[in-house]
């Protein structure tokens, strides 16, 4: 009986960003789907209690107190774990891991996932990056082109709601996009000087998942205008921005097929010697401890990049002794991650005239200028190049009392700018993740060993970015221009990928152009842990779109009783 209760269609594991489409994709299509989280549940509006808090409501003004950044040495780096939203980060002590190098691995573990704490970024990439390992020799070729996930990026740019513009640039294609948020009056100058001198390089919008301007989709999901409070971190009561707790996973709900299982930790997936395919789950609730297999035809892995590696490394059988679908002995390996090295800082004199209305949830972007069409600089690949312009604060700098000081912060400062780098890091076979053969966690699973690192050609781009960001806001206009080396630890940028890479070969490759373990077909991994490379695009958007497209494949293929 209980064997027979716990038998779905499909499973998948993980509500994250990934998770939330795949749940989306079958529920829709009338397919029983178990979702396993491993979290704690966060309904949409009832579980963000930040959401409408004043600063002054703040127990501690929005800081972390420091026994919780003493408690959380490693979380705790995140730019965006304040006390407004702590809440929604998993804390250090939840799953401990060997950093024999040191990474930073910023967790989101709760129903939705990282999705409730994304900086929204949403850029396509383009066939420069689908081509790279080929044209440049790294990596393994993709199996896939521009042309083939194409598609699918319209689909879900038109269901999650993206804002931009169409900006015809080749390496961030154009998508179907929602209004832009405006440039302000510094950052349009900078668009308007910049192609001048540089015919490579063009300032762009950058796309965000947020509505600014409802289409019906986004109302049938009970989602509104984005009202400009950049408070997204908490999580969007207006659902103004695209989060699974906002939109795919109710959407599944309301579908009747979902069951969603928070508090069960996916420890294995289960491997049936006879049938050569995957049965279902190992699950550990962390409510009671108590262990239940599930068990279903497909089984969709998006638990995030280094928790799925920990899954399918952690599948041991017979047949696959060092990990579910392991043949090639690449799982684990050629982990690869976004280089966020450099920064730069600015002023810039005049513009006193001019201010901006309202918070904008985005910055402009200089698409990848570097290694575009052709290897020709004396590193590989390139980056992309967010900068924004605020103005400060006026009259009294110092933090104050009194008269003087209230009085002068209704006083506009002058103009800064800041810019940051978005780089891509070459998939390494030494930069990989493997289980410990003796320390476990908490609830006792082996303990992930991160041995994952910068590299010569990451230190030439940054030095690359440097010399050209400054040199742009040189000739801009700028001054006090200064860079700056973060010597930030990798994992710290949150864009880890790969370990069970796409490819066309079986040999070099764990999964294949449909995201599908090429020696266990019902198990498909669709987060970032497919990724053979990094592009210098936010990776999100092509996880959704992954997902949705081998979701599509794999009911397909269930049609036609290939699953
Ligand atoms: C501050 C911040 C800013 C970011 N900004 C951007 C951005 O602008 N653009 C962009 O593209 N990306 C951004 N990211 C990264 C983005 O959040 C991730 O790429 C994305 O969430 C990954 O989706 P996912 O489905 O793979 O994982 P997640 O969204 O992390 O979801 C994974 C889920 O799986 C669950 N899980 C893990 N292990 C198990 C298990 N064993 N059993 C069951 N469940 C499990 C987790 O609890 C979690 O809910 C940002 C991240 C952060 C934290």
């Amino acid at each position: 009986m209980a064997t027979k209760n716990n038998v779905y269609d499909v499973i998948v594991i993980g509500s994250g960003i990934s998770g939330g489409w795949a749940a989306k994709e079958f529920c829709d299509k009338g397919l029983k789907t178990l979702v396993l989280e491993r979290g704690r549940d966060v309904k949409h509006v009832k579980d963000y209690p930040t959401a409408y808090q004043d600063p002054w409501e703040f127990e501690h003004h929005n800081q972390v107190p420091r026994t919780i950044k003493a408690a959380n040495p490693i979380v705790s780096k995140c730019y965006a774990f304040n006390e407004d939203s702590y809440h929604f980060f998993t804390g250090d002590e939840e799953q401990e891991y060997v950093q024999e190098k040191p990474f930073d691995w910023i967790r989101g573990y709760h129903v939705g996932g990282k999705s409730l704490l994304w900086a929204r970024q949403v850029q396509r990439w383009s066939n420069y990056d689908f081509q790279g390992p080929a044209r440049d020799g790294f990596a393994v070729d993709w199996p896939i082109t521009y042309q083939d996930i194409e598609p699918w990026y319209n689909y879900i740019e038109r269901f999650i709601g993206v804002s931009g513009n169409r900006d015809g640039n080749s390496a961030m294609p154009d998508g179907d996009f929602l209004p832009a948020f405006e440039l302000n009056a510094v950052e349009k100058m900078i668009q308007n000087k910049i192609p001048g001198k540089y015919k490579d390089r063009q300032v762009i919008a950058g796309r965000c998942a947020h509505i600014t301007d409802p289409q019906p989709i986004h109302v049938k999901q009970g989602r509104t205008k984005c009202q400009n409070r950049t408070l997204c971190h908490r999580g969007c009561p207006f659902g103004g921005y695209f989060s699974s707790n906002a939109s795919t996973l109710p959407w599944a709900e309301k579908t009747g097929n979902l069951t969603l299982r928070p508090n069960s930790i996916v420890e294995s997936i289960i491997y049936n010697e006879q049938t050569q395919t995957a049965k279902g789950v190992r699950v550990i609730d962390t409510l009671n401890q108590t262990e239940t297999e599930y068990f279903a035809k497909i089984v969709f892995v998006n638990a995030s990049t280094l928790a799925t590696n920990l899954i399918l490394l952690n599948s041991k059988s017979s047949r696959f002794p060092n990990g579910l679908g392991n043949d090639s002995g690449v799982l684990g390996k050629y982990v690869a991650f976004h280089n966020y090295l450099g920064s730069i800082y600015a002023s810039i004199d005049g513009f006193e005239d001019q201010y901006y209305f309202g918070r904008r949830p985005t910055q402009p972007i200089i698409p990848n200028f570097r290694n575009v069409k052709k290897q020709e600089m004396a590193f590989q690949r390139g980056y992309a190049s967010f900068f924004g312009a605020s103005r400060g604060r006026g009259g009294v700098s110092e933090l104050g009392v009194g008269k003087a000081f209230k009085d002068s912060l209704s006083e506009v400062g002058g103009w800064g700018i800041g810019m940051m780098m978005q780089g891509e890091t070459i998939p390494q076979e030494s930069n990989h993740v493997r289980l410990s053969s003796d320390l476990k966690d908490k609830y006792g699973l082996p303990q992930l060993i991160t041995s994952i690192q910068y590299h010569e050609n990451d230190h030439l781009s940054m030095q690359d970015f440097l010399n050209q960001g400054s040199e742009m806001l040189e000739y801009i206009g700028a001054k006090n221009i200064t860079t700056n080396n973060s010597n930030q630890n990798p994992g710290l940028d949150i864009h880890e990928m790969g370990g069970a890479r796409m490819g066309v070969d079986p040999k070099t490759s764990v999964l294949n152009k449909w995201n599908q373990v090429h020696t266990c077909k019902n198990v498909f991994v669709t987060d970032g842990a497919c990724m053979t490379s990094t592009g210098t695009q936010n990776p999100s958007l092509t996880f959704m779109a992954l997902t949705a497209r081998a979701a599509n494949y794999a009911l397909e293929e269930l049609r036609k009783g290939n699953l």
